[in-house]
């Protein structure tokens, strides 16, 4: 099982959860919408194999969840939603009949429900899904969409390293000269260690894929070293960019960083992992502020998107991250529990209860018009 965050009460606070069964293709999947306070809500369609129902309904609680706070800590107007797809075989292609009755599932939701690319999730899932309900997001730019989210993830990472090294060192202090440590270099990674460069940062990269560390670092003339060897370098920032929990507790005692600051879902593997790291004095920028975005990609989209835009607005992610690093060093608390905080407070007093879509006349183009904070 998986999970994005390690946030969340995981009680009953949702909204509402569909259990959809469709006999004829066998698809067997749950939406979860835990929050459409502040907007519709937004969330990844997971494909993944589950040993139990109960399970796949405890990771989509959880995951929903930890969507309302990404997006209410980014300053978003949309709200937290998922879906989980039970399947044998995440890797094997979907038959596109499973895929349409997915589709009209959503679709029935009426836009309560906006849904994106997840694990396990290819773009044919969610052209096919597109065909049948346009609440489908993250789509080719060309039909329309925001297309691949890890440059706006890239430059939010980026932006929330700043916020980390002025938090440690100071106001005036830069990324220039410090030594960064990117744990996988895959689509997030790879972008982030090519910004980076051009920052003066001296980079070391790992990655569990034969040879795709050293090309990047071919590129961007950076240090390769293992991904066991990387998580106990000395170094300013550790920035986890890899698949699922890297950092537990035994392996919080080899950190030899200052501050852990990464794309990654999931990076930690419990809150009690991120109250250790404040004892140890490491500091966490937490993974659902600092990776936001390319949630917020997804969102230009509902203002007609434009890169230029969504990159701009991921550069608010320095903000976001300087007040949650503040906050949690002025109340003595980990950061991640200072986020969720910040993020309940946001809903306290911005949200407005349960969101519908309206007067589809206010649509934009069969999508709901979703404003952006100005
Ligand atoms: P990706 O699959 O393109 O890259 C992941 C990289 O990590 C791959 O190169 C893989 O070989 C490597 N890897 C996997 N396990 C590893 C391990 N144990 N040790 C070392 N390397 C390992 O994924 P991505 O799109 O770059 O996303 C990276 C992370 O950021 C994921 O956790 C993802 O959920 C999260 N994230 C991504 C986005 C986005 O816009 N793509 C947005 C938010 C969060």
């Amino acid at each position: 099982m998986t999970s994005d965050t390690h946030v969340g009460s995981h009680e009953d606070s949702h909204e509402e959860v569909v259990f959809v069964r469709d006999e004829p293709s066998g698809l067997r999947a749950i939406i979860a919408i835990h929050s459409t306070a502040l907007g519709p809500s937004l969330g990844g369609v997971r494909f993944w194999r589950y040993a139990e129902e109960a399970d796949a309904l405890a990771d989509v609680l959880r995951l929903s969840e930890a969507m309302t706070y990404k997006a209410a800590v980014a300053g978003l107007h949309v709200g937290g939603g998922k879906c989980v797809v039970m399947v044998d075989d995440p890797d094997r292609p979907r038959d596109d009949a499973l895929l349409v009755a997915l589709g009209h599932a959503i679709d029935e939701l009426g836009g309560r429900y906006l849904a994106a690319e997840d694990v396990g999730a290819t773009p044919h899932d969610m052209d096919v899904m597109a065909g049948v309900t346009p609440w489908i997001t993250g789509v080719d730019v060309e039909a329309g969409g925001s297309g691949d989210p890890s440059p706006a993830t890239a430059v939010g990472v980026r932006a929330a390293m700043r916020a980390v090294i002025r938090q440690i060192h100071g106001d005036g202090a830069r990324l220039a000269g410090r030594h960064i440590v990117i744990h996988g270099v895959g689509h997030v990674g790879a972008a982030l260690a090519r910004m980076l460069a051009t920052d003066g940062v001296q980079l070391t990269l790992a990655d569990r894929a034969p040879g795709r560390a050293e090309a990047v670092a071919a590129e961007v003339g950076a240090a390769v070293v293992g991904p066991h060897l990387a998580l106990a370098l000395e170094c300013d920032i550790l920035a986890p960019c890899a698949l699922g929990p890297v950092i537990d507790i035994p392996t919080v005692d080899r950190l030899q960083c200052l501050a852990v600051c990464g794309a990654a879902n999931n990076q930690l593997a419990g809150v009690d992992v991120d109250d250790l790291l404040t004892v140890r004095d490491i500091l966490y920028a937490p993974d659902f502020v600092v990776n936001a975005g390319g949630i917020i990609n997804l969102t230009e989209e509902f203002v007609g998107y434009s890169e230029a835009r969504a990159l701009a607005r991921a550069e608010d992610i320095e903000g976001t991250t300087a007040s949650v690093l503040a906050r949690a060093r002025a109340e003595g608390i980990a950061p991640g529990r200072a986020a969720v905080a910040l993020a309940q407070e946001r809903i306290a007093h911005e949200g407005h209860g349960r969101w519908n879509p309206g007067d589809p006349a206010e649509w934009t183009n069969g999508r709901p018009l979703v404003t952006l904070r100005p």
